[in-house]
């Protein structure tokens, strides 16, 4: 399915009905990754992405405290 930004849809699922869902394009701030899907989708990407540069950065200061590159 393609779907257009500002597209409005409805999404029926094993969990239920959306209805007027609105199709919107979110971009992560630190890797500059797109995401263009229902607002929830969206939620779940950006929440996905600050997961897992909070991670990696956690990673990487263990690293640089340990004397590592
Ligand atoms: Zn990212």
């Amino acid at each position: 399915m393609k779907w257009l930004v500002g597209d409005i849809i409805e999404i029926e699922s094993l969990e239920g009905l959306t209805l007027e869902a609105e199709i919107v394009k979110v971009t992560c701030p630190v890797c500059g990754e797109e995401f263009i899907g229902t607002k929830r989708a969206a939620g779940g990407f950006i929440a996905g992405h600050q997961a897992y540069h909070e991670f990696i950065n956690s990673q990487d200061l263990i690293v640089s405290s340990m004397g590592g590159q």
